[in-house]
């Protein structure tokens, strides 16, 4: 396509966007090694595959509704290890109130929070570098810790929640992914938000209640808004920022 055949609103055509959002991010490549899942494997099927071949296995996780889901899976699947929790100093007091209810419901796991007692005011980063440059305030309040963190822990693989119909920049996750320092299992990448509503209601599992006000991807309570009728999950997630992810799982410094 060229610019010429670019038709204007008076044209007919649909306007553009005027709300930047970054280039979609190369996904990671499914691992040549692992089995060959189908779409509609059950997610038990692959954490325990996960949990056989990387005994080490880690789980960071923010407590969305895909992490409360993992978390409760991997509890069945018989997990027994880390969950791991960057506190940014940014996030609501409902997530946090989440990561305890879940660590009180599955005793058998050590949840770990990283940068405990952040706050806002801990120069960390100037005030307002969210908003200024959100990828540097990622950077060091989100991204630095947990690298520390696992470079110290060295796990072979993480256990990670994304799904695929989270967002359009995760529409090729597979089920084991390589491309990064370690391997990424991520056993909901099939799984659509209807299923793991289902499943969360099913099991009666502490879903964060912002989620319920529309929070589909609950961040920093400065870079998240709810999602409007239509959008995908992670929309509201820095929102007009030409942003998309925090870092962690795409970029340079993934993990
Ligand atoms: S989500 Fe926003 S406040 Fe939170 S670490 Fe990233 S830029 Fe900073």
């Amino acid at each position: 396509m060229t610019a010429a055949d670019v038709r204007t609103p008076e044209q007919g055509g649909v306007p553009l966007t005027t709300e930047p959002r970054a280039p979609r991010e190369a996904a990671g490549h499914a691992d040549p090694g692992a089995p060959a899942f189908a779409p509609d494997t059950d997610p038990l099927e692959v954490i325990a595959w996960a949990l056989e071949t990387s005994p080490d296995l880690l789980m960071p996780s923010a407590f969305n509704l895909n992490g409360v889901v993992l978390l409760d899976l991997a509890a069945r699947a018989g997990y027994r290890g880390e969950v791991v929790f960057v506190d940014t100093g940014y996030h609501f007091p409902e997530t946090l109130a989440t990561r305890d209810r879940l660590a009180a419901r599955y005793p058998q796991m050590t949840f770990v929070t990283l940068n405990a007692g952040a706050s806002p005011e801990d120069g960390q980063t100037p005030p307002d570098l969210y908003a200024a440059d959100p990828d540097a305030c990622c950077a060091v309040r989100k991204v630095a810790p947990l690298q520390t963190y696992l470079r110290d822990k060295a796990p072979s693989a993480l256990l990670n929640a994304r799904s695929r119909d989270q967002a359009s920049t995760r529409a090729d996750i597979p089920f084991v992914e390589t491309g990064g320092p370690r391997v990424k299992v991520n056993p909901l990448a099939h799984w659509t938000r209807e299923r793991l509503e289902a499943y969360a209601a099913e099991r009666g599992l502490p879903v964060n209640p912002l989620y319920f006000d529309g929070f589909l991807s609950v961040g920093c309570w400065t870079c998240t808004r709810a999602v409007r009728p239509g959008e995908d999950a992670r929309a509201g997630r820095w929102a007009g920022k030409g942003k998309t992810e925090c870092g962690l799982w795409a970029g340079e410094n993934k993990l």
